[in-house]
């Protein structure tokens, strides 16, 4: 079977890729390991014995660097099934002592919730969120370009951008101060600001979401996380993060592009330093004249699917460097969904169902969510006393349940190699029964906040680190391929001689959260790497393509009242 392009996976990135080249004419064939495509954008009935009409996000929820992009408009997905719900409010933190943070969409409002227990924080959570938006408004143009293409990062700011990023970086000591600012820790950051526990823990909660412990020097940037949730705003899929990846395959096959799944590649076809094509488990090849693209991180492409000997022709030192250079730290995520007959109370803070419309977190400690991410990392699992991110998915959307039922999404970070044991899947330590003691602690946490959950549960899965690995392919079980440390972002991921989406392989590009600007759902990876290899089919032509772009928006932007 031969096509112009074959992607290796069919990702939420894969399917964005794929969709950009469909449109520019070329054919594509899309080659999914597991029977459901969208990897980590997938929603599916995980239970239908126990718990039938129940509809569970098994990865991602909450959506909202895709709103920093113009993937959803560009490709026009709602035309194809898409539409977004914004959650208002975004999150909801019960502390331990009665208090609560509830944040809405509006700053403002957000504010006078603090305002309630600590004035000063109030005002210190306006400053705080309006320097993380005006530097993320800032550096925006560069997620959604490929990073060592200097054109088409220019032709992405217009005024507005120019000002909001001089806004944090005009003179030489704000520009000092905004480094000295990232080369510290979301922990340090919060103490800058904040007196009050029942803020910084949440705060902390959702910067750790980056995959590191809040006291981690150089990630004062997982600060966004909260600040995204005010602009552009948290949003979710109506029917679940799989109607994006639906929408993406609507347009897919509606353009001719083939979605294959139940075809895991196994090797790439390289014929005189040129990828060719794959085969796939069971022996079928499937050639590419133009190009193959994975959607899955290099280290598991170079090492496991290409031949050494060719590896080592194309470049000598990328099979080492990709060992060992590329950084893992063991923590991955044990997933609980569970089928509710009711929706959980949160009755020790005057219970309000809004609070279950957006993110909840369990943090009552900076050091509690300290330990949740330090412990994964050295192979324990931080479960005497769980933090963690829960989400009642049908409070916002009913419709992935049946009437007046929920369901409850739970993530619970846990390592992936349990320290000191060789037992249970791949050797990591996980088995049935320890999965199922973990996630018995996890939801006796949540149940000290919320006393009706234990006898609501219908029926619950839970996915243990190591099967989670499995399912997505994802090495470590990472579900942002490679760490999103700083040292591996933008023109450092996954390593700089492979950052822009080529390879030394000619026709081998890489795609997906391992490679700029990263993990979650933004289809920018997918994006970016579309317009690598359209520009590298027809260099000039796209070239001046881009360079109209850019000035057209330059000068849009000159002229453009605020
Ligand atoms: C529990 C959990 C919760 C999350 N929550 C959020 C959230 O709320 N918001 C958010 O933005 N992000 C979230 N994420 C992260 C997000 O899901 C991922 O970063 C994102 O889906 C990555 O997309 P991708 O297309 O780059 O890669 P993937 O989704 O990993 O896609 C890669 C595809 O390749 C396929 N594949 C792998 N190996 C092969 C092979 N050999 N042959 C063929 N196909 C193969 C896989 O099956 C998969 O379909 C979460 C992740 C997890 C695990």
């Amino acid at each position: 079977m031969q096509s112009d392009v074959v992607m290796i996976g069919a990702g939420h990135n894969g399917l964005t890729c794929a969709a950009y080249l469909l449109k520019e004419g070329y054919s594509v064939t899309l080659l999914e390991k597991r029977s459901v495509p969208g990897g980590g954008a997938t929603t599916e009935e995980l239970m239908p014995q126990e718990a039938p009409g129940f509809l569970f996000n098994r990865c991602a929820i909450d959506h909202e660097f895709i709103h920093l992009g113009p993937v959803v408009e560009e490709l026009e997905l709602k035309k194809y099934g898409l539409d977004y719900i914004f959650c208002d409010p975004v999150v909801f933190c019960p502390h331990p002592d009665g208090k609560y943070f509830l944040a809405h969409k509006s700053i403002d409002k957000t504010c006078a919730e603090i305002a309630r227990y600590s004035p000063r924080d109030a005002q210190k959570y306006a400053e705080f969120i309006d320097f993380w938006q005006r530097l993320l408004k800032g550096i925006t143009p560069v997620f959604n370009a490929p990073p060592k293409s200097v054109l088409d990062i220019l032709g992405n700011y217009d005024l507005p951008k120019l000002k909001d990023l001089l806004s944090v970086m005009g003179a030489p000591n704000k520009t000092l101060d905004l480094i000295r600012t990232l080369l510290t820790s979301a922990e340090d950051m919060l103490n800058e600001y904040f007196d009050s526990e029942f803020l910084k823990a949440p705060l902390a909660r959702l910067a750790s979401e980056m995959g590191v412990p809040p006291s981690q020097k150089n990630l004062a940037i997982g600060a966004i996380m909260m600040a995204m949730r005010h602009h552009p705003g948290m949003a979710r899929p109506r029917g679940g993060t799989g109607a994006l990846t639906q929408a993406l395959l609507n347009l897919v096959k509606s353009l001719g592009g083939q979605v294959l799944v139940d075809q895991s590649v196994e090797k790439i076809l390289i014929d005189d330093g040129k990828a060719v094509g794959v085969r796939v488990a069971g022996g079928r090849e499937y050639r590419a004249t133009k190009g193959v693209i994975s959607n899955i991180d290099a280290k598991r492409l170079f090492l496991q699917m290409v031949d050494s000997a060719e590896l080592d022709d194309a470049d000598e030192h990328l099979r080492e460097r990709l060992e060992r250079r590329i950084v893992n730290n063991n923590e991955t995520i044990l997933k609980i969904d569970c089928a509710l007959s009711e929706a959980p109370k949160f009755t020790h803070h005057q219970h309000q169902d809004d609070y279950l419309i957006g993110s909840v977190l369990i943090a009552d400690s900076v050091k509690q969510v300290e330990l949740a991410h330090s412990e994964p990392g050295i192979g324990r699992i931080p479960d005497a006393d769980p933090s963690f991110y829960a989400v009642v998915p049908t409070m916002l959307d009913p419709s992935m349940a049946p009437p007046g039922q929920h369901t409850l999404w739970i993530e619970f970070f846990a390592p992936y190699q349990i320290e000191n044991t060789q037992e249970g899947l791949k050797g990591t330590g996980w088995t049935d029964d320890l999965k199922n003691k973990v996630a018995d602690r996890v939801i006796d946490k949540l149940a000290e906040y919320a006393p009706n959950l234990k006898q609501s549960i219908i029926a619950r899965q839970v996915e243990s680190p190591a099967e989670l690995g499995e399912r997505l392919g994802a090495y470590k079980g990472n579900y942002y391929h490679i760490d999103m440390t700083l040292e591996q972002m933008v023109f450092f991921r996954p390593l700089p001689e492979i950052a822009n989406y080529k390879t030394p392989i000619k026709d081998l590009y890489l795609t997906g959260a391992g490679t700029h600007p990263g993990g979650s759902i933004s289809g920018m990876p997918g994006r970016n790497c579309a317009r690598v290899f359209l520009q590298s089919q027809q260099p000039m032509a796209q070239a001046f393509k881009d360079m109209g772009k850019s000035m057209r928006s330059t000068v849009g932007s000159l002229f453009k009242k605020d």
